[in-house]
């Protein structure tokens, strides 16, 4: 799956030759891409450091309290914490997947047109795997969706 999407993104390369004009990856100086680097890799030795999602302090066992309100606040609790993991850890596999990119020489490139993703984009939100353009089509499309 990994594999064939790769193959998709040097296909787009090759048709579609870079502009000399647009600031894209070529054009980002590896400076920038070594600061990109720093700051992902920092982020990622954070985020692993409190990587385990420790559920057991909230681990009520069911009918210990009699009261309902108390047992319903500890699933609420529960399911806070479930959330707050649930997007640590996206967020722990977005930053792997970037700087996964970066070893491949896949960074910066927009994983939905091939395209290259502006720099200032990119330092904006390092993760950032699709350009403007593209994210923004999707962003339109799904507040369709959900309205
Ligand atoms: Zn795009």
């Amino acid at each position: 799956m990994r594999f064939g999407l790769r193959m998709n993104i040097v296909g787009i390369l090759y048709k579609n030759p870079v502009n000399p004009d647009s600031e894209n990856i070529d054009h980002m100086n590896k400076r920038d891409l070594n600061q990109l680097k720093k700051r992902l890799e920092k982020e990622l030795a954070d985020l692993a450091a409190g990587k385990d999602c420790n559920l057991e302090g909230l681990d009520y066992s069911e009918g210990e309290s009699p009261d309902l309100i108390d047992r319903a606040a500890s699933v609420i609790d529960r399911s806070l914490s479930q959330n707050f993991c649930d997007r640590k850890n996206l967020r722990i596999h977005k930053v792997e997947q970037a700087l996964e990119d970066l070893k491949d020489g896949l960074y910066g490139i927009c994983q939905s047109c091939g395209d290259d993703i502006a720099i200032k984009r990119l330092k904006a939100n390092p993760v950032a795997r699709q350009c403007i353009s593209c994210k923004t089509e999707m962003e339109t499309r799904q507040r369709l969706i959900n309205s």
